[in-house]
């Protein structure tokens, strides 16, 4: 199909694919532990129909030890023509009402501004849908082979990896299409290169061997609080870069991000300022960054006057792309274990050492992805980094270190808040992306025939 057949198409689904979207969107599929089974288990047979009108007649629920079931399957293309793997995820975060939801989470509603607010409107079924609408696209007759892999524990404990290192078979192919990305900004088309790794631990910092009364004792004798809340604020300097010893950290060259866009989404409270130093860019996708994410210790309700033996807190840095993440917790933690304030005793339990992603840039699939998102938005197509950590990525280059891929989707930067209240989606993004993505299978077929 030539593009302007491929648009055409595209845009006679387009009702159909806003049909599904609302539909998929209005099914609270949150696979945390706690929340109910069932609307998980019906997003997946739902989603697993869909997939099978589209043309992946031999789609199925993989069995899985444990968790929600991946839905995998397969379409032949023509005889030798290149292999891709399509990713999304059917299952989405919780929308607790107290994240300040200004319409029902679970109510599809389309406001003013066009675009589709919901939980899971972007992340990640909008990117669901375009995968679905881009097999619609050849009308079950892609120019490729095509496998579908859709998992339904992304935002939990996933247990994808798990699946793809038992069926290393199921992922072997040339091209990795991961439509759980975005733009910056709507219309401006970025492919996702680089993203970070995230290392976690926790530390505990004694200085007495039990409660003390602090009018008896206090003055002389160092607090656990105090000695860990200084600890804590050793790992960042002035300005607020991470100020550990031996971590890793560059300058970012893809597209940046303005602080105006990234302001929109993070709505810091009024008087308090960004840290770090660097463009927005060098700061969420080339430097490491570090926050405290809990903390153990004497709650105010049971505090009383005495001073505090031990208190915890748990760290996770994000590592940057290309950065070793045993070597980043092993700097992280040697921080930890020499810098506490009083000669207070520390001791730090490891959780996580995720690593970071790098996607190759060289290769022809990266080249003919590239010129389908140009082509598809008609303007040039940049690279951009993620914030997030997506480990499968990781497990899918070990079990096909040739495979190239393709990191992108509708979920735009600027505006969609995926997992933050009012998620949402501008359908004409996800109309451009399905143009795309049946322009890169066009692609790929055309370079591997010539
Ligand atoms: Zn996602």
């Amino acid at each position: 199909m030539t593009i302007d057949q491929i648009e055409a198409k595209v845009r006679s689904l387009m009702p159909r694919v806003v049909a599904d979207l609302e539909e998929l969107v209005a099914i609270p599929s949150i696979a945390f532990p706690g929340y109910p089974e069932e609307p998980v288990h019906r997003m997946a047979e739902r989603t697993l129909e869909l997939i099978r009108d589209a043309g992946i007649v031999d789609a199925h629920l993989a069995e899985v030890p444990h968790g929600y079931p991946p839905i995998y399957g397969e379409l032949k293309g023509p005889e030798g023509s290149p292999t891709v793997v399509l990713y999304a995820h059917y299952d989405v975060q919780p929308a607790h009402a107290s994240q300040g939801w200004t319409t029902d989470p679970w109510t599809p509603t389309t406001k003013e501004d066009g675009r589709i607010y919901g939980r899971g409107a972007a992340d990640d079924k909008s990117g669901l849908v375009s995968l679905i609408a881009t097999l619609r696209a050849f009308d079950g007759k892609p120019p490729c082979t095509v496998r579908i892999i859709v998992e339904g524990m992304e935002e939990t404990e996933s247990n994808l990896e798990e699946f793809v290192e038992a069926h290393p078979e199921l992922f072997q192919c040339d091209m990795f299409v991961i439509a759980d990305m975005g733009n910056l900004r709507v219309g401006e088309p970025v492919l996702t290169t680089a993203l970070r790794g995230d290392v976690s631990c926790t530390v505990t910092v004694r200085t007495i061997d039990h409660p003390l009364h602090s009018g008896v004792y206090g003055g002389p004798t160092p607090d656990a609080m105090m000695a860990l809340a200084r600890l804590l604020s050793s790992l960042v300097d002035e300005a607020g870069d991470v100020a550990i010893e031996g971590v890793t950290g560059g300058p970012w060259e893809g597209e940046d991000m303005t602080e105006e866009d990234f302001l929109a989404g993070a709505e810091l409270l009024p008087g308090v300022s960004l840290l770090g130093t660097g463009s927005i860019g060098d700061r969420l996708w080339a430097k490491p960054s570090i926050n405290a994410i809990g903390i153990d210790t004497t709650s105010i309700a049971d505090s009383s006057n005495v001073i505090l033996p031990a208190a915890s807190a748990k760290i996770s840095m994000r590592i940057v792309p290309g950065s070793n993440p045993e070597a980043e917790l092993d700097a992280l933690v040697t921080h930890l274990e020499t810098h506490a304030p009083w000669g207070a005793q520390v001791e730090v339990q490891r959780i996580k050492a995720a690593p970071p992603f790098l996607a190759a840039t060289d290769g022809p699939g990266y080249a003919a992805a590239r010129e389908a998102m140009t082509e598809a938005f008609g303007t040039a197509a940049g690279e951009s980094g993620s914030g997030g950590s997506i480990p499968l990525l990781q497990t899918l280059h070990s079990v096909a270190p040739q495979a190239e891929f393709a990191l992108w989707g509708p979920e735009d930067t600027a505006l969609s808040r995926i997992h933050a209240s009012d998620e949402s989606v501008d359908p004409a993004e996800i109309e451009r992306m399905i143009v795309a993505q049946a322009l890169l299978l066009e692609k790929l077929a055309a370079r591997a025939s010539s």
